[in-house]
């Protein structure tokens, strides 16, 4: 780490900075669809992506020692919800370097640019868990409930600006 780091704590804190892309993500994976839990069902999954059940997994983009599962298509699209839930069909294990980097792009691109000896195979067992598992979910419907939890989300969003105005007086003082 450079000592010049130390600048981004060097200055105000905001509240609602970036709390935004949390706030919109919340929301959207609050109305996501899930899958229950099966053990069957998963482990079959696993050895579809070539690995063992039985052995911690490794993450399907790098290889590297799995430490999370990542949404294969994002779950939110334009603050919304993208029609990709919590399902078993849109995680795979994955590491969180991978995780973070790999963002909302798409998992084909983002795997081509780790230029991995072994792209093709990688590529061909990720599509096969896609062609075996993957769903889509319909968007939300238009509907009363729908139209208030967007509203809230709105008053969220109004109340921490709100807040962060008035932490600023507060400062100032
Ligand atoms: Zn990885």
């Amino acid at each position: 780490m450079r000592y010049s780091s130390i600048k981004s704590h060097l200055k105000p804190y905001v509240i609602v900075a970036r709390r935004r892309t949390t706030i919109n993500h919340a929301f959207a994976s609050a109305i996501a669809p899930s899958d229950a839990y099966s053990d069957s069902l998963v482990r079959a999954a696993v050895l579809v992506l070539g690995q063992d059940p039985d052995k911690d997994l490794a993450c399907a983009y790098c290889g590297d020692p799995a430490q999370t599962w990542d949404h294969i298509f994002a779950t939110v699209k334009d603050s919304r919800f993208s029609g990709h839930g919590h399902r078993l069909g849109n995680l795979l294990p994955c590491c969180k370097p991978c995780n973070s980097k790999k963002g909302n792009k798409n998992w084909r691109d983002y795997l081509a640019g780790l230029n991995l000896p072994d792209y093709d195979k990688q590529a061909a067992r990720i599509d096969a868990y896609l062609t075996r598992y993957s769903t889509q979910d319909l968007l939300p419907q238009e509907s009363p409930e729908y139209e208030r939890l967007l509203q809230i989300k709105e008053q969220v969003m109004t109340l921490l600006a709100e807040a962060d105005q008035i932490a600023r007086v507060i400062r100032d003082k």
